[in-house]
């Protein structure tokens, strides 16, 4: 599974924890995500802006 980073605050969307709070649940994929969804933390970039990020730490 990947990661995606917000660049402009730097939250990271994690496929494998998905982000309840926005009811994504753990596993769901970038792919699942609506193009229209933005930012939980900054609310001002969306999905298209995200930066895939590796995982392997
Ligand atoms: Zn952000």
């Amino acid at each position: 599974m990947s990661a995606y980073r917000c660049p402009g605050c730097d939250y990271v969307y994690d496929e494998a924890k998905g982000e309840p709070r926005e009811g994504f649940p753990a596993g769901t994929t970038w792919a699942d995500v609506p193009d229209e969804w933005c930012c939980p933390d900054c609310a001002v970039l969306e999905k298209v802006d995200f930066e895939e990020i590796g995982v392997k730490r």
